[in-house]
């Protein structure tokens, strides 16, 4: 624990970043000093509810702050990032870290500079139901996954792929370790103005193929992701936290008690059912006590900017793609 608790504001305390003020109250080498939002009566209702400071203005917060969580619309971060860098603060950026790739490299070179810790919420990362494959060796073939979300005007700053796909794409990037070989990507806009429901197929130079749908027009929310390889298939639900996988094994091999057996070619295997017990920890919680954990030098950021950045990358394609498609 350092000698000096790290003096943290927020900055934006609509839905996601009351819940940054909440954790950050709670971590002990943490010291939130206050919170800011353009909305000041917003700014005053959580500074009330979490007895903290509502400052009145960013810039004062920021002077006095050691760090800061960025969790104010997307198209604001990377002015806002850059901000804080200037005046040589760490940033946690919520995802995705900013809407272009310039700006991201901006943020990033001039964190790097700095040296300053710049890291992106890309919290599916410390989803306990993803982090239950660790003991698994899981190199997927095909990928298939699912978000999808009723609408909200939150996010609709962004296109579907930039606000709801890019947590499925830093997944894919996190488990398929090789490049993205070929991208086709199809979608449509429903209400808003920009992409809502987008498709796309990745193949990495691997070999794995990945499929991915997001949607913010959708009646209720789903969030699945369904691996495949020889002899394992794994299916993940991000949202009720349930992590299942099935084995195909040679009968003797198997210590499973939920097992089912089954002839291949004259051969006797198993098939077999594993259900791990997840984590039991918050990852929006976990992500923040990384982020103080990387400014003191202890740990590296979970998400770095570069992966925010690589993330980014690929949903500006896929969208690019959608919108070519569409034309
Ligand atoms: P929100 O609209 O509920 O809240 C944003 C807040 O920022 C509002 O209170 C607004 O008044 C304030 N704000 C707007 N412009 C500002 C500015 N220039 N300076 C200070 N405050 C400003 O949005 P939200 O759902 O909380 O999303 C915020 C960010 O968090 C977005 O980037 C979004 O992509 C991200 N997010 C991430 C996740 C996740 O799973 N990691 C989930 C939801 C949202």
């Amino acid at each position: 624990m350092p000698n000096k608790k790290i003096k943290i504001g927020v900055l934006g305390v609509g839905h996601l970043g009351q819940h940054h003020v909440k954790h950050l109250k709670n971590i002990e080498y943490i010291n939130l000093i206050g919170i800011f939002d353009i909305n000041f009566i917003q700014a005053s209702k959580i500074a009330l509810k979490y007895n903290t400071k509502a400052f009145k203005s960013m810039s004062t917060l920021i002077k006095e702050a050691d760090a800061l969580s960025i969790v104010t619309p997307t198209d604001t971060h990377s002015q806002i990032a850059k901000k804080c860098l200037t005046l040589n603060k760490h940033v946690f950026i919520e995802k995705p870290i900013t809407d272009t790739l310039k700006d991201a490299d901006k943020v990033i070179k001039l964190a790097d500079k700095k040296n300053l810790v710049v890291q992106v919420g890309h919290i599916e990362r410390v989803n306990p139901a993803l982090l239950a494959l660790k003991p698994y060796d899981v190199k997927p073939k095909f990928i298939e996954i699912q978000r999808l979300a009723p609408y909200s005007i939150r996010g609709t700053e962004v296109p579907v792929v930039l606000d709801k796909m890019i947590h499925d794409i830093d997944i894919l990037l996190s488990i398929v370790n090789s490049p993205v070989k070929d991208i086709q990507a199809n979608g449509i806009s429903i209400i808003t103005d920009s992409i809502d429901i987008a498709h796309a197929r990745i193949k990495f130079q691997n070999n794995t193929v990945a499929s991915i749908t997001s949607s913010r027009i959708a009646k209720e929310d789903i969030r699945k992701v369904k691996l495949f390889q020889r002899d394992l298939y794994c299916t993940i639900d991000l949202l009720l936290g349930l992590t299942e996988i099935y084995r195909i094994k040679d009968k003797t091999q198997s210590k499973s008690s939920i097992q089912a057996p089954f002839n291949y070619k004259g051969k006797k295997k198993i098939i077999t059912y594993e259900k791990p017990t997840l984590k039991n920890i918050d990852p929006l919680k976990m992500e923040l006590i990384n982020f103080a954990n990387s400014i003191i030098g202890t740990e590296e950021p979970i998400v770095t900017g570069k992966n925010g950045r690589d993330a980014l990358e690929i949903a500006i394609k896929i969208n690019k793609l959608i919108l070519e498609d569409t034309l």
